[in-house]
C-alpha cells in the first residue's frame, strides 16, 4: 500500500537513573506520549509544572485513528500553543449532508455565522496532530523530559507517593512521584496493575475503514448515507484528510469476518461502487473496528489519575476522542 506519510523515529537515550545508586523522586510522572499524555506535559509545563513522560514505543501513531478535531478539543490545543500548524495541515469543514438511499434528507452548517478564529472541525490524521504536539514539547527542555522506548512494568500506588518500575533496552530502574498521570490507552496496563475496571458497552457492530489516495472533486464536507444504492442496508461515511487523502468508513454488520474484509481484493469492489468504476485511486490504509463505550468509576486512585482513552472510551463518531477525555480531567 502507497503512504503519504512517514513516521518520525525519536531517539531513545539512555536515562540518568541506571547510573546512580539513589531512586530519583518527580513532582509528576506521565505514561504514554499519546495525545492527552502530550497536551498534559505541556499544560503543565505551560503552568511551571515539571513532568517526566514516559512512552513505550518510538514514534507517533500509526496508521488510521482519529481524524475529526472538534472546535472545543481545538480551543484547548490553541491554549496549549500549538493550533497553528494543525489549522495549517488540516482540512477545515463545518457543513455535512445525510442521505437516505439516494435521496438528501438533512444537511446542517455547524457553524453558520462568521468571525470565529477556530473553525468547527479540522480532519487531520491523528499522526499529524501528535507530531506537532511532540514538538511543542521541545519548546520546554527544561519542564518536559520525555523518554520513548520506556515501558512503565510496575506500578505501586500509596497515598502520598507512588513509586514506579520502568523497563528500558539498557536495564530496569525504580523511581517515585508526587502524581502518576496514567495516558496509555484504551488497554491500559496500568489499570489492571492496579486491578482497576473499565465498565461498559462493547457495540457488536464493524466498520471498515479505508483511507483511498485520490484526486476528487467531493466538496469538503462530511457526507453520511444510511442504506445507499452502492451499500445496500448499511452507513457510510465519507471525510476528506489532508494529502488527497479520503476517509471511507463501511458499517459491515456484526458477523462479518474483519481479516477477510481488510483484503484489498475485497476492499476494492466496496469502493469502487461507490466512486464509480471509472474513478481511479489507491488504497492507503484499511483497518475493521468494533466501538466501546465505557468508563471507570473513579479516575483517581490515591495519587494515581487516569485520562484519555485510559479513564474512558466513546463512540469515534462526532470526535470526541483524545482531547475530550483529557479536558474531563483537566477542567
Ligand atoms: C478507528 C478510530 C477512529 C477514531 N476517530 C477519532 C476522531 O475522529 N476524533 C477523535 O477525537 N478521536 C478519534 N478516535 C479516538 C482516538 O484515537 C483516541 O481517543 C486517542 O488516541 C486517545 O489518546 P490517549 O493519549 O488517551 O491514548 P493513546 O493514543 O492510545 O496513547 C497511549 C500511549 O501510551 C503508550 N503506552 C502504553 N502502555 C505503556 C506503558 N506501559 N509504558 C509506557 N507507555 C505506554 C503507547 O505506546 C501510546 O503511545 C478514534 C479511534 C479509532 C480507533
Amino acid at each position: 500500500m502507497p503512504t503519504t506519510y512517514k513516521n518520525p523515529v525519536y531517539p531513545y537515550r539512555r536515562p540518568p537513573e541506571l547510573d546512580v545508586q539513589d531512586v530519583r523522586h518527580y513532582p509528576v510522572v506521565i505514561v504514554g506520549a499519546g495525545p492527552s499524555g502530550l497536551a498534559a506535559a505541556i499544560d503543565l509545563a505551560q503552568q511551571g509544572v515539571n513532568s517526566l513522560v514516559l512512552d513505550d514505543n518510538n514514534t507517533v501513531s500509526v496508521g488510521s485513528r482519529a481524524l475529526c478535531f472538534a472546535k472545543r478539543s481545538l480551543e484547548i490545543i490553541d491554549r496549549l500553543g500549538c493550533v497553528e500548524p494543525m489549522l495549517e495541515k488540516g482540512v477545515t469543514w463545518q457543513r455535512g449532508r445525510v442521505f437516505f438511499q439516494d435521496r438528501e434528507v438533512y444537511g446542517f452548517n455547524l457553524l453558520p455565522e462568521d468571525g470565529h478564529r477556530i473553525p468547527a472541525f479540522i480532519n487531520l490524521q491523528q499522526y499529524y496532530f501528535e507530531e506537532f504536539l511532540v514538538n511543542r514539547t521541545h519548546d520546554f527542555p527544561e519542564q518536559i523530559d520525555l523518554r520513548w522506548q520506556h515501558k512503565v512494568t510496575d506500578v505501586d500506588a500509596q497515598p502520598d507517593s507512588t513509586t514506579i518500575k520502568v523497563s528500558t533496552q539498557d536495564g530496569d530502574y525504580q523511581l517515585t512521584c508526587d502524581y502518576l498521570l496514567v495516558a496509555d490507552g484504551a488497554n491500559s496496563q496500568i489499570r489492571d496493575m492496579l486491578g482497576l475496571e473499565c465498565k461498559g458497552q462493547v457495540f457488536q457492530d464493524r466498520f471498515l475503514i479505508a483511507d483511498v489516495v485520490m484526486k476528487a472533486d467531493f466538496p469538503t464536507e462530511r457526507w453520511f448515507w444510511f442504506d445507499p444504492p452502492f451499500h445496500p442496508n448499511q452507513s457510510v461515511l465519507l471525510h476528506k484528510e489532508p494529502d488527497n487523502v479520503w476517509r471511507i468508513d463501511f458499517q459491515l454488520g456484526c458477523d462479518a469476518d474483519p481479516e477477510e474484509e481488510k483484503k484489498e481484493e475485497n476492499i476494492r469492489p466496496r469502493v469502487q461502487a461507490m466512486l464509480g468504476k471509472d474513478v481511479e485511486f489507491e488504497l492507503e490504509w484499511a483497518s475493521v473496528y468494533t466501538f466501546r463505550c465505557r468508563k471507570m468509576d473513579n479516575f483517581i486512585h490515591n495519587s494515581v489519575i487516569f485520562m484519555g482513552d485510559a479513564a474512558h472510551q466513546v463512540s469515534p463518531f462526532g470526535a470526541r476522542g483524545p482531547t475530550e477525555p483529557y479536558r474531563v480531567w483537566i477542567t
